[in-house]
């Protein structure tokens, strides 16, 4: 069974730590030092990247350098050694992965999802979070909203990795878009309870994100309207409802 923890870096970054056996693969180091901290003197066998951000990709270098490991990610990220592209499969730690093209938050953004037996890990970086989802720095809200769907597809069980720890601030964002929602505040309770210990609010599920997260619910009514009114506008699809949230949440 691969173990899988939250190494926390900078302000509110999360570099994920697989682990089985005497493997380890780390997701989106944007620092090297807690990385060789969590790995205690153990061997680093590779390196995922989700996209080119420096609070991702920083402690790359410093990595390779130190363990001779692997780096697989997007080709436009400097270090990489197996690019990786839409659809593309392999294997990690004897299970296999499937890679998701997802841009919006960069035109790079690639997800990785893991199917270990009988559970669904997705390590989305800084695309989908918990109730929230990412900037758009350089994709358009379609692409963004295209590849939300996408993650929004996969099985309500899967496991969600994200970037972030971002959840209360999402939250909060969310219940101004969805008021009435009880799921929202239920989550906003149990994430201020793991705050106050300082217990990350990560993983979500997918299911989890679909009750409370939204830019994955841009179909509800009470959402299209918050939507339009933050607009002045009528909104009609569901991109527009998206664009508007997005725009809405970015001066929250
Ligand atoms: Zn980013």
């Amino acid at each position: 069974m691969i173990t899988i923890r939250p190494i926390p870096a900078f302000n509110d970054n999360y570099i994920w730590h697989l682990h089985q056996d005497r493997e380890h693969w780390v997701v989106d180091p944007g620092d090297a030092a807690p990385v060789i901290r969590s790995l205690d003197g153990q061997k680093l066998q590779g390196i995922l990247l989700t996209h080119h951000h420096l609070d991702h990709t920083g402690g790359v270098q410093a990595l390779k350098e130190k363990y001779d490991c692997e780096v697989f990610g997007p080709a436009s990220i400097q270090g990489v050694t197996r690019p990786l592209q839409d659809g593309d499969r392999f294997s990690l730690f004897g299970y296999d992965c499937e890679v998701l093209a997802v841009p919006g938050h960069t035109l790079d953004h690639i997800a990785v999802v893991l199917n270990e037996d009988g559970t669904t890990h997705l390590f989305c970086g800084d695309t989908l979070f918990a109730a929230g989802c990412g900037r758009l720095f350089e994709g358009t809200p379609q692409q963004m909203h295209h590849s939300l769907s996408r993650l929004a597809a996969l099985p309500e069980a899967t496991k969600v990795y994200c970037a972030h720890e971002y959840t209360l601030a999402n939250l909060a964002f969310a219940a101004a878009a969805e008021p009435e929602n009880p799921d929202i505040q239920e989550r906003t309770a149990a994430a201020r309870a793991a705050r106050a210990q300082n217990r990350p609010t990560l993983p979500s599920t997918i299911g989890t994100e679909l009750r409370t997260n939204p830019f994955l619910r841009t179909g509800f009514p009470e959402i299209r309207a918050k939507a339009a009114a933050h607009a002045g506008d009528t909104l009609k699809t569901p991109v527009e409802i998206f664009a508007s949230l997005r725009r809405w949440k970015d001066t929250f």
